[in-house]
């Protein structure tokens, strides 16, 4: 098997073609803020990301993970819908990264980079 295979693959039958704008899923949210925070690792702490969609923005949340050249990504589609469809104001949680890094190919060890995030919902 070739590396990188399986996520190109994956990728393409899970995004079939140009995500639609926020508005088109969720008309009544004015704007979402994301914020995402990484576990220090080895004296590096990734910096803390902070994305705001606006009802134009494309209502996709999926964030690479922040480590250099792994292959996850952490993402946030399934939280953020259920909590714009429950109409509550924000949600926090945390995800494993299941990714695997360039020197840990040929093991297979998983990443591991642990995500905390955090969302809130300012709707019309
Ligand atoms: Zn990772």
């Amino acid at each position: 098997m070739r590396l990188g295979d399986t996520s190109t693959s994956k990728l393409k039958t899970q995004i079939p073609g140009p995500v639609p704008a926020l508005r088109v899923f969720f008309p009544t949210v004015r704007e979402l803020r994301i914020e995402l925070a990484f576990d220090a690792e080895y004296g590096w702490e990734p910096s803390k990301q902070v994305h705001i969609l606006h009802p134009p923005s494309r209502a996709s949340f999926r964030y690479p993970c922040p480590f250099a050249g792994c292959s996850g990504s952490f993402d946030l589609d399934a939280s953020v819908r259920a909590l714009l469809q429950a109409g509550r104001p924000g949600v926090s949680g945390s995800l494993d990264c299941t990714g695997v890094r360039p020197f840990d190919r040929s093991t297979g060890k998983l990443c591991g980079a642990r995500l905390h995030y955090q969302v809130s919902v300012l709707c019309n």
